[in-house]
C-alpha cells in the first residue's frame, strides 16, 4: 500500500520539506530514513499528530547534527542510546538509530545494539504502533507493516507482537489499556489473556517507570477512562491495593477538568486518585512511585486536609479563620479537596481561600510602620499580623485605613484585646 498522497496531505508543508530534506541528506550517505509509530497509526486513522518520530538505519545522531547545522534547529542528542531532539518553533522530529533490544530478564531495561527497521519494529510494544512509511525516494510512502497494524486499525484492536511481550516490559499492559480507551479500541482476546497472566510482572517494573506511564495516562483527554478499566482488569490493585476506579473517579476528573488549568491536572488528578486512602496506603503509595518531594506533600496535604474538612462546614467563618486553617496546605490538595468534597459550604470556603484570600496582602511595608515609629521585630510582626487580619476580613481597605490602624495600635501600646471589665 503506498501512503504517498495521504502523508502529502496530512503533514504541514513546512514540516514535509523537512523530513524530505532529510531523508535526501541521509541517502547521500546510503541510510534510509522512516517515519514510525503514533505517527503512521494516526495518520491512517486521520487524526492529527504532528509529534514525528523518525527511525534511520544508519546514525540517527550524525544525522541529527548535519540536519542542525544546516536549519534552524537545537538539537539535542543522546549519543549513548543513538537518539536525537530537533527542535523547531512549532514543532519537534525525534531521530533514533535503528535498534535491536534483547532482554536480559522481565522488566529490565533492555540491552541495545543497532540494527534494521525490522528488528526496531519487533521490539515495539502493539502492532498499531509496529508501522513505518519510508522517506527515501525509491520506495516512497511504501508502508512497512510486518504485524498486520492496518488490519488490526480497522479491527480497532490492540495486539502485543509476541506472547513474552508483557512480561518483558510491564508498562505495556499500562499502554495497551491506556490506547485502549483512547481510541475506544479492544485488547485482541490473547493480548487480553496475556495481560491478565503478566499482572504480576509489574513488580518488576521500577516505580520511576510506573509513575511515568501513569503521568502519561493523566495526559490522556479522559484519564478516568483509562483509570476505571485498569482497576476492573486488576491492574491499579497490583500497584497500590488502595486504589480504586469507580464512578467516584469520572465524576471528580471530570469536575477537575471543568475548574482547572491543564497545566494543573497532572498533580490534581494524583491527589483525587488517592482520596480514599489511609495514611499508610498512601505512603506505600507514595514510595512505590517514588514521588518528588513536593507532589508528595500535596497528597499528604490532600488527606490531612480531608480530615479537617468539618472545621470548614460553617457559615460563621470569618475570612480570616478560614485562612488560617488554610494557609499551610498546599494548593493543589485545598482544589482536590474543593473538587471532592460534597458540601457547597465547604466548596465555597476553600475556593475563597484559593481565588481570593491567599492573594491577601497588607498595603503598607516594613518600612513604611517603621516611619510611623514601630519598631522592627516583634513589635512589627504583631502589627502586620493584626493588619493582615483586618484587611481579610474588610474591615480595612484602604492604605489609609491600614495607617490609622497601625497608629492606633502603636497608641494603645499594641494592647489589642480590650480591656477586662473593671470590678
Ligand atoms: P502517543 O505519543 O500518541 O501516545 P506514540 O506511539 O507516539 O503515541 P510514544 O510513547 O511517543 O507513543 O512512543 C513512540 C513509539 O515507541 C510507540 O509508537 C511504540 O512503537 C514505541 N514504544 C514506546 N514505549 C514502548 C514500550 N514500552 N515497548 C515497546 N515499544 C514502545
Ligand atoms: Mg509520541
Amino acid at each position: 500500500m503506498n501512503l504517498a498522497r495521504q502523508i502529502e496531505q496530512y503533514l504541514p508543508r513546512q514540516l514535509l520539506e523537512l523530513v524530505k530534506d532529510i531523508s535526501g541528506q541521509a541517502a547521500k550517505q546510503g541510510q534510509r530514513v522512516y517515519l514510525v509509530g503514533g505517527i503512521v497509526r494516526d495518520l491512517l486513522l486521520g487524526y492529527p499528530n504532528f509529534d514525528l518520530d523518525l527511525v534511520v538505519e544508519g546514525d540517527a545522531v550524525k544525522l541529527a547534527q548535519q540536519v542542525a547545522e544546516t536549519s534552524q534547529a537545537k538539537l539535542l542528542a543522546h549519543r549513548r542510546f543513538g537518539t536525537a531532539k530537533l527542535r523547531y518553533e512549532n514543532f519537534t522530529l525525534d531521530l533514533a538509530t535503528a535498534r535491536k533490544e534483547t532482554y536480559a530478564k522481565p522488566g529490565a531495561l533492555p540491552a541495545v545494539t543497532p540494527g534494521t527497521l525490522k528488528d526496531d519494529l519487533i521490539r515495539r510494544d502493539f502492532s498499531i504502533n509496529a508501522m513505518a512509511i519510508p522517506l527515501a525516494a525509491n520506495n516512497y510512502g511504501e508502508m512497512v507493516d510486518p504485524y498486520q497494524g492496518k488490519n488490526d486499525l480497522e479491527h480497532c484492536l490492540i495486539r502485543i507482537l509476541h506472547p513474552e511481550s508483557f512480561s518483558d516490559d510491564a508498562t505495556r499492559i499500562l499502554r495497551a489499556v491506556r490506547y485502549e480507551q483512547r481510541l475506544c479500541f479492544e485488547l485482541e482476546s490473547q493480548t487480553a489473556q496475556l495481560l491478565k497472566r503478566d499482572i504480576p510482572m509489574l513488580d518488576t517494573i521500577s516505580g520511576d517507570r510506573i509513575r511515568h506511564e501513569l503521568e502519561l495516562i493523566f495526559k490522556e483527554k479522559q484519564p478516568e477512562f483509562v483509570i476505571n478499566r485498569l482497576a476492573e482488569l486488576e491492574v491499579l490493585q497490583r500497584i497500590s491495593p488502595f486504589i480504586k476506579g469507580n464512578g467516584w473517579i469520572v465524576e471528580k476528573f471530570d469536575r477537575a477538568r471543568r475548574l482547572n488549568k491543564p497545566t494543573q491536572l497532572p498533580s490534581l488528578y494524583f491527589c483525587l486518585l488517592i482520596y480514599s486512602f489511609s495514611e499508610g496506603g498512601i505512603e506505600q503509595f507514595l514510595t512505590r512511585l517514588n514521588i518528588s518531594a513536593k507532589l508528595s506533600r500535596a497528597m499528604r496535604d490532600t488527606l490531612h486536609l480531608k480530615a479537617s474538612l468539618p472545621l470548614l462546614d460553617k457559615s460563621s467563618l470569618k475570612p480570616s479563620e478560614i485562612y488560617y486553617l488554610l494557609r499551610e496546605y498546599e494548593p493543589v490538595a485545598i482544589q482536590a479537596n474543593a473538587i471532592a468534597s460534597d458540601s457547597s459550604m465547604i466548596h465555597h470556603h476553600l475556593q475563597l481561600f484559593l481565588t481570593k484570600l491567599r492573594y491577601v496582602k497588607t498595603s503598607l511595608s516594613g518600612e513604611e510602620l517603621k516611619r510611623l515609629g514601630i519598631s522592627a521585630g516583634p513589635e512589627m510582626g504583631k502589627v502586620l499580623q493584626i493588619l493582615h487580619k483586618a484587611k481579610l476580613d474588610g474591615e480595612v481597605r484602604t492604605k489609609a485605613d491600614e495607617k490609622n490602624l497601625a497608629l492606633s495600635l502603636k497608641a494603645s501600646n499594641f494592647h489589642t484585646d480590650p480591656e477586662p471589665p473593671l470590678d
